[in-house]
């Protein structure tokens, strides 16, 4: 609801002003701030002003200029919440302590993709957002919350723009996200090595006539490099202040905040509003179009007309778009036509180049005076690095190299704490099996949770290590160069770089990725790259391949490993080729691949990044998977009883009696070990006959031809949720199995020992080498778990996408996995 809503007599709080510049400026001043009680003293017919109530003072404003206030009625202010803010500011889900208003000030950081924000952020919030030394990191604002001398500062982490054109997704995002919620002051976060690029941006901002900030960010790199920045002659030649920062140390962070407060206050005698010179003719245009918008009250409260102006010279879908929807847009939009026409003659060129050489003149003319050109060191070093890592010949067997030692270290490193969370668990077991009362709880605490999580656990080291090599790859700039090697590959399969970070992001975790592949332009790219993403196999799937590789391929696991890895990557390739020879056709987009300096990653967010991954991972141990393991247990428990039950119950009893009166040791030794067998016997035909055993039975069928069986079903089946309740689901099945104690790793030896319980292989072995592999790559193609699924319905629009890549993922899996077997158990 806006001011202009309201009738005489009735009565709202703000909750925002909109508009710009100068006219906010003036508005507020005049009291009209968030969290104020208006009160309607008049209103007047035919739009005429009408007279408000704001403070004890009685301002009148006209209607075009009420519209721009948003308010709500008292009820609904009082029913705010009061705690301080935390979320989004939108009028929708406002969450403003009424009480506390004036006081909270809504910060927006915006600057080129790595410069440095989301450290920013992360630094000021103790937010734990992504950051990578690569470009398309964040993808979505990040809102979170700070407070510094009694304000409450909103904050908002947008995605990385070079300029605020509406060419890329995330230029219109930050464009959109700026007018629509209109953020008290925009930090334009810069990479001060890197002025001249990083000012564009700025240039575009002070066109917009906003309340901005410049945080010029690794002021640690301009140190380096020897360069010298006139700092504050700079600002005032801007209009900006700027404040020098280093995000991943947290330097001048307080000063910034200060700097916010001061701006927000109008303390700072630096802020002045610069108009850039485009030139004598393009001015000339400028004001003519300016003349006209400003005909339309409506139109020139709401954006800079100036701002607007420009925006239409530069034919900017965006602006026209929003000039259609006023009263005077015919008007408007003929004036800026003829304009162009005008330009375009007499310049031979366009508007949009003519603007664009002009900000870059600015720029270079501002920066000449202030800024002495040192060596940059950081470049030097990245060009003496990237001629090896990047070399023609050596690049990629390097890059295999790095790959390699990676799986290696997960495999391998990765088994010795293993090893100890696997005894410790064990030990665990066997403790509460002993003190818990027998009986039904007993088995669920023992044989369903303990069994089923600690079998998933034990991989949290070898997660943790994957995630370190993944974070070095990602912080150096190493993962960049990556993607620029594998560009020419990409374009082979009809895809480009871009599409490659989405797909590294992948081997994480397969969600994430697909919401990175917003920064993709092209639709049909973007749509490519989310159908494969799936075939990079995430973390989730690595306990699987360790627990089996560890089983039946002790001989080679980093190779196979590799090979699993590869095979996906392969299948992606294949996939992508054929859905771009039928499904689509794209058309190659020109790109640019980024590619940042080297830099030296800190220990500290390191270790904070793999400190997430663990906590990431015991929360879904905690969550998902301690759901699944008890479903799966109560399923596998109930019911109880079993055709065979009694004739086994009275063996059992036979050899107890047997074993009381045994004479010699050997005797009793073998009757306990029968006893043993009995007693597993009976635990199977109970889990056979089980719900659980009905729904593996049921299924069987369908992957018999695959060499699996009903226990395998039902571990693929669960893991459906999450990949890991793969493992842990085996863990449960197999409790029965005997495999007891021996060695470190009882799970393994439980996989080694399952038999065939009926059908034609009855005691023979489920899982040979052949049949392990074949699974291994059931799991690496088949049904990505549901929160991939439900992330490609959301991010590609449409459900069907989501059905479509489940069936295909599953068919694949299924014909691979049925050819390993059919050829391999012929083979061997
Ligand atoms: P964003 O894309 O703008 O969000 O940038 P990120 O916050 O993801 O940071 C990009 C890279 O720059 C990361 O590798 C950071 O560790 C690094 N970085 C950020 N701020 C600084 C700084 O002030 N000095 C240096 N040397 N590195 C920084
Ligand atoms: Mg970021």
């Amino acid at each position: 609801m806006n001011l202009a809503e309201l009738n005489s007599g009735e009565k709202g709080v703000i909750i925002n002003v909109k508009g710009y510049g100068s006219f906010r400026k003036r508005i507020m001043e005049m009291g009209f701030v968030k969290g104020q009680l208006v009160e309607v003293v008049k209103k007047r017919p035919f739009h005429g002003p009408a007279e408000y109530n704001v403070m004890g003072y009685h301002v009148s404003l006209r209607p075009s200029e009420a519209y721009l206030i948003e308010v709500i009625t008292q009820e609904m202010a009082a029913e705010m919440p009061e705690q301080p803010f935390e979320g989004i500011i939108d009028k929708d889900k406002l969450k403003i302590s009424i009480n506390n208003e004036g006081k909270n000030i809504s910060v927006a950081f915006v600057g080129n993709p790595n410069c440095g924000k989301t450290s920013l952020f992360n630094f000021v919030s103790g937010a734990r957002e992504h950051v990578g030394n690569y470009s398309g990191v964040t993808v979505e604002a990040k809102y979170n919350s700070y407070s510094y001398y009694g304000y409450n500062f909103n904050l908002v982490d947008l995605p990385g723009t070079y300029s605020l054109t509406a060419y890329t997704p995330e230029e219109l995002y930050v464009r959109k996200h700026i007018f629509h919620n209109n953020p008290d002051i925009v930090v334009n976060v810069i990479d001060a090595s890197n002025l001249e690029r990083n000012l564009y941006l700025t240039s575009q901002l002070i066109d917009m006539d906003i309340k901005v900030i410049i945080a010029l960010n690794m002021y640690d790199d301009l140190e380096n490099s020897g360069a010298v920045l006139e700092i504050d002659k700079l600002s005032r030649l801007l209009g900006i202040p700027i404040i020098p920062t280093i995000a991943t140390k947290g330097k001048g962070i307080p000063d910034l905040f200060s700097k916010i407060i001061d701006v927000y206050e109008n303390r700072d005698p630096n802020v002045r509003h610069i108009h850039i010179n485009y030139g004598k003719e393009l001015e000339q245009s400028i004001r003519v179009i300016r003349e006209q918008i400003k005909q339309d009250k409506k139109m020139m409260v709401a954006m800079s007309p100036r701002f607007l102006a420009i925006k239409l010279l530069e034919q900017d879908g965006h602006a026209i778009r929003f000039v259609s929807k006023h009263e005077t847009s015919k008007e408007v939009l003929k004036t800026a036509y003829k304009e162009i026409s005008r330009i375009e003659e007499l310049l031979h060129e366009k508007g949009e180049a003519i603007i664009t050489d002009a900000k870059y003149g600015f720029i270079s003319g501002a920066l000449k005076e202030t800024l002495k050109v040192g060596k940059s060191k950081r470049w030097l070093h990245t060009n003496a690095i990237d001629k090896v890592l990047t070399h023609r010949f050596f690049g990629m067997p390097l890059f295999f190299t790095f790959m390699f030692l990676m799986f290696f270290s997960t495999f391998q490193l990765g088994s010795y704490p293993m090893g100890w969370i696997d005894a410790g668990v064990g030990v665990l077991n066997q403790f509460l099996k002993v003190t818990l009362p027998q009986g039904m709880f007993n088995d669920l605490i023992t044989d369903g949770i303990i069994n089923g999580i600690g079998s998933v656990l034990v991989f949290l080291p070898n997660i943790l290590i994957l995630f370190l090599f993944i974070s070095f790859m990602e912080d150096t700039g190493y993962m960049a160069r990556a993607a620029f090697m594998m560009d020419k590959i990409m374009h082979k399969i009809g895809l480009h770089g871009r599409s490659f970070i989405p797909l590294i992001m992948g081997f994480g975790c397969n969600v994430p990725a697909i919401m990175a592949t917003r920064t993709i332009r092209n639709r049909t790219d973007r749509l490519l790259t989310i159908l494969i993403t799936p075939f990079m196999s995430c973390s989730a799937r690595l306990p699987i391949y360790i627990l089996f590789i560890g089983a039946f391929f002790p001989n080679n696991p980093t190779l196979v490993l590799i090979g699993l890895y590869l095979t996906g990557i392969l299948l992606a390739v294949i996939t992508a080729h054929f859905f771009n020879k039928t499904l689509f056709k794209s058309k190659e987009a020109p790109f640019v691949m980024e590619l940042p300096p080297y830099r030296l990653p800190s220990t500290k967010s390191i270790v904070k990044h793999m400190w997430d991954k663990s906590a990431q991972y015991l929360q879904k141990v905690g969550g998902v998977i301690l759901i699944a393991v008890i479903i799966i247990w109560a399923l596998g428990y109930f019911p109880q009883n079993t055709k065979n039950s009694s004739e086994l119950t009275s063996r059992l009893v036979e050899i107890n009696l047997q074993i009381s009166v045994a004479s010699d040791e050997l005797q009793q030794n073998n009757l306990t070990i029968q006893l043993n067998e009995i007693q597993n016997q009976v635990k199977r035909e109970q889990l056979e006959n089980s719900y659980l055993g009905r729904i593996g039975h049921f299924i069987e069928p369908i992957i018999r031809p695959l060499g699996f069986e009903w226990r395998t079903g039902i571990a693929l089946l669960s893991g459906i949720a999450a990949k890991e309740v793969v493992v842990s689901t085996i863990g449960v099945l197999l409790q029965s199995e005997s495999g007891n104690g021996t060695g470190d790793n009882r799970l393994v030896m439980r996989l080694r020992e399952i038999k065939h319980d009926h059908g034609s292989a009855i005691g023979q072995p489920v899982f040979t080498p052949v049949t392990a592999l074949a699974f291994l790559l059931f799991v690496l193609i088949y049904f990505p778990c549901i929160g991939v699924v439900s992330a490609i319905a959301k991010e590609s629009g449409r459900w069907r996408w989501a059905f479509f890549m489940v069936g295909y993922t599953t068919t694949a899996a299924w014909l691979v996995a049925f050819f390993v077997n059919q050829i391999g158990s012929r083979l061997f």
